[in-house]
């Protein structure tokens, strides 16, 4: 009788998705003949989405390298092309602040809006980080009271695979094999990236790390270890010299000789911080942009997080 329950369930779900794709037939979708289409935010979710379609489309991405991924503002092509594609990605409300007003002005495009960060937990911030750069923006937009950088977090990126996988099923379903096993695959690599990450850190001792841009609170949870940001979430903006001068401090009390900057922000503060602790510079990526120059020479989110294990292994040991 359960059984017999569960497959009438199974049934109807089953015949929602073919009224959602027209009539069913065998290649019959939304999806063009060349094609799906996946429009993408940032960097980490065009990854994400070209692991998950491979061969069965075109995945672009809206921000370029360099652009500023926290407070960006969208352009009307920008919103044009959200509106044509089969299925949108973005990370989270809390990353790309400017996705849900777009989405309620585009409420008659059919497209599969994922947001891939749907299913997992952010943290929440300190007072004092989340309304640090209140004074500066009134609109406190730019203001993150959650961090959103969870694609940094490699059992927390699976979850996002997961995430755009089923939208990209429910656009083309006719595929779905193909998705599934791409995810899977990748998924793997990302539980190897995991691996390596744990083990690297396993034993250190010292497991405190200074960085610019607050983007690493994830790793720092996964594996334990202590992430001291000069700037917060949202941005790389310079803090007073106060807090400068105390991070100093910190680092020769410490003896901490490293400072993390990303290399597509503005090395400044890190600069002026490493110098006064007698400290080196180290690049660690929030992985919020890769340039196409980079990308045609084979970097790419896996490539990136490795370099950033062997970055953070100098510190962390
Ligand atoms: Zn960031």
């Amino acid at each position: 009788m359960i059984n017999r329950l569960k497959m009438t369930g199974i049934l109807s779900a089953a015949a929602l998705v073919l009224v959602g794709c027209g009539t069913g037939g065998s290649s019959e979708s939304s999806v063009s003949e060349e094609g799906i289409t996946v429009v993408t935010t940032f960097y980490p979710m065009y990854d994400f989405a070209k692991n998950v379609v491979g061969d069965n489309g075109e995945v672009s991405v809206l921000l370029d390298a360099g652009q500023e991924s926290h407070g960006y503002e969208p352009t009307p092509q920008d919103i044009a092309a959200i509106t044509e594609a089969d299925v949108f990605v973005y990370n989270s409300d809390e990353m790309e602040t400017w996705v849900p007003s777009v989405l309620e002005s585009i409420e008659s495009s059919d497209v599969i809006v994922v947001e891939a960060a749907e299913n997992i937990a952010l943290f929440e911030l300190e007072e004092d980080t989340a309304t640090e750069e209140e004074h500066s923006d009134e609109e406190g937009e730019d203001a993150h009271s959650v961090d959103p950088h969870v694609w940094l977090d490699p059992v927390y990126a699976q979850a996002e695979v997961e995430a755009i996988l089923a939208g990209v099923v429910e656009a083309d379903e006719a595929n779905q094999e193909s998705y599934e096993a791409n995810a899977a695959a990748f998924k793997g690599k990302l539980a190897d990236l995991d691996a390596a990450y744990q083990s690297a850190f396993e034993v250190a001792e010292n497991r405190t790390f200074v960085v610019q841009h607050a983007a690493f609170g994830y790793i720092a949870r996964r594996y334990d270890l202590t992430e001291v940001a000069v700037s917060d979430v949202s941005s790389d903006a310079e803090p007073n010299p106060a807090k400068l001068a105390e991070l100093q401090q910190f680092m020769i009390d410490n003896q901490i000789t490293t400072v993390y900057y990303s290399d597509s922000a503005s090395s400044k503060t890190a600069e002026t911080l490493a110098e006064g602790a007698g400290a080196s510079l180290e690049v660690l990526s929030p992985l919020e942009g890769i340039t196409e120059e980079d990308q045609e020479a084979g970097k790419d989110y896996l490539s990136v997080m490795e370099e950033n294990l062997s970055a953070l292994k100098k510190v962390i040991q």
